[in-house]
């Protein structure tokens, strides 16, 4: 007798690799750098907030995410309408090429890039095409124009990009967005948004305002430290809101998540010290291996980039050897989150030790 069988695509979904725990090495404290996490606790408020929404777990999540959704709304100033909630940035994506692609529509990202769009498009049975990112790590968004086929159904432009670190300029996203096709939806991930310092940075409210097939994609898991507790949104047009909540998991986003978020909104000043204080660890620790001749990407999230090749195994474990541990992409390079002044400081005396 044939056994049940899921669709083809299944068994061809990639593992997602998650970033490894800290190894416990008596003496050293040890510090997970993998995952683009934040260093620090939640923010004032949080747990409380999270703490009261736990004591009622035996109720339902307020399904229409009301008080969250206005939250939100006030703080970015754009209709709540224009707003849909899922289970971390991680969920939109699914979603999304679950709501736009038909089998063997194609989604077109750049590479390397984070690893969970070709998951999301494999699942989806959508056919993914990378594009592969320029020798300093930024999009090659002329590529990926060039890329857009009758078949295209949704671009994914992640800016910051993860793991290689440079973000797109407004003047490139907008010259990018005049190529596009008005029927491709265009995916901003804006994962790391709260960390880029650059000129002409990215403003995402006005180009999806301006832009009915754009849609942003932001998260609470990194700036705010959230990870945990899986909240993501993205912004668009009401129509593609629409489309978004109708294939999002029915109450999927957790009454104590929804809390924790809106506790979180609400400590904005502390979130924006926090975020600068990450933003001058970042700085530190990268001009500190540029003066020590490491050539990284320019990172504008929480992590930097060492483009390794066939050393990315013995950087790793060098890295494991002094307690850190970094996300190793085989044969490609090392991912490494900024994290604690004393972690980064490790991460600064392994790279003089390590051979350039
Ligand atoms: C971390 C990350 C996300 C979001 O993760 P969630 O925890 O699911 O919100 C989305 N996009 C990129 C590029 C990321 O690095």
């Amino acid at each position: 007798m044939p056994a049940p069988q899921p669709r083809p695509n299944v068994q061809r979904i990639p593992a997602y690799v998650p970033g490894k725990p800290p190894e416990v090495r008596p003496g050293t404290t040890a510090y997970k750098l993998s995952s683009n996490e934040n260093p620090y606790p939640p923010l004032p408020g949080v747990v409380e907030a999270a703490d009261a929404a736990a004591r009622q777990m035996n109720r339902y999540p307020d399904m229409g995410a009301t008080a969250l959704y206005a939250a939100l709304a006030g703080h970015l100033g754009v209709p709540a309408d224009h707003l849909s909630l899922a289970t971390g940035s991680v969920g939109l994506i699914y979603q999304v090429l679950n709501g736009w692609c038909e089998p063997g529509d194609e989604g077109v990202y750049a590479w390397r890039s984070f690893e969970a769009y070709p998951i999301a498009a494999t699942a989806a049975a959508a056919t993914s095409v990378q594009v592969p990112v320029l020798p300093d790590g930024r999009h090659d968004l002329d590529a990926m124009a060039a890329a857009i086929t009758d078949r295209t159904k949704v671009v994914q432009v992640c800016t910051p990009n993860n793991p290689t670190g440079p973000a797109v300029t407004q003047t490139e996203l907008d010259a990018f967005l005049a190529k596009v096709p008005p029927h491709v939806l265009v995916v901003v991930d804006e994962a790391y948004l709260e960390f880029v310092r650059m000129d002409d940075p990215v403003d995402g409210i006005a180009t999806y305002a301006a832009h009915d097939n754009v849609v942003l994609f932001r998260t609470f898991s990194k700036a705010y430290g959230l990870a945990g507790f899986r909240v993501g949104y993205a912004v668009s047009n009401a129509p593609i809101a629409a489309a978004l909540r109708a294939v999002s998991l029915p109450f999927g986003v957790s009454s104590v998540a929804q809390a924790a978020a809106i506790a979180s909104l609400e400590a904005h000043d502390a979130l924006l010290e926090r975020v600068e204080a990450l933003v001058v660890e970042r700085a530190r620790v990268y001009d500190g291996l540029r003066e020590l001749g490491w050539d990284v990407p320019e990172p504008q999230g929480n992590f930097v980039w060492f483009g390794l090749g066939e050393r990315t195994g013995d950087f790793a474990a060098a890295a494991d050897a002094v307690a850190l541990t970094v996300r190793p992409f085989a044969g490609e390079g090392v991912r490494v989150s900024i994290g604690e002044v004393e972690a980064n400081d490790r991460l600064l005396a392994l790279a003089a030790d390590f051979p350039r």
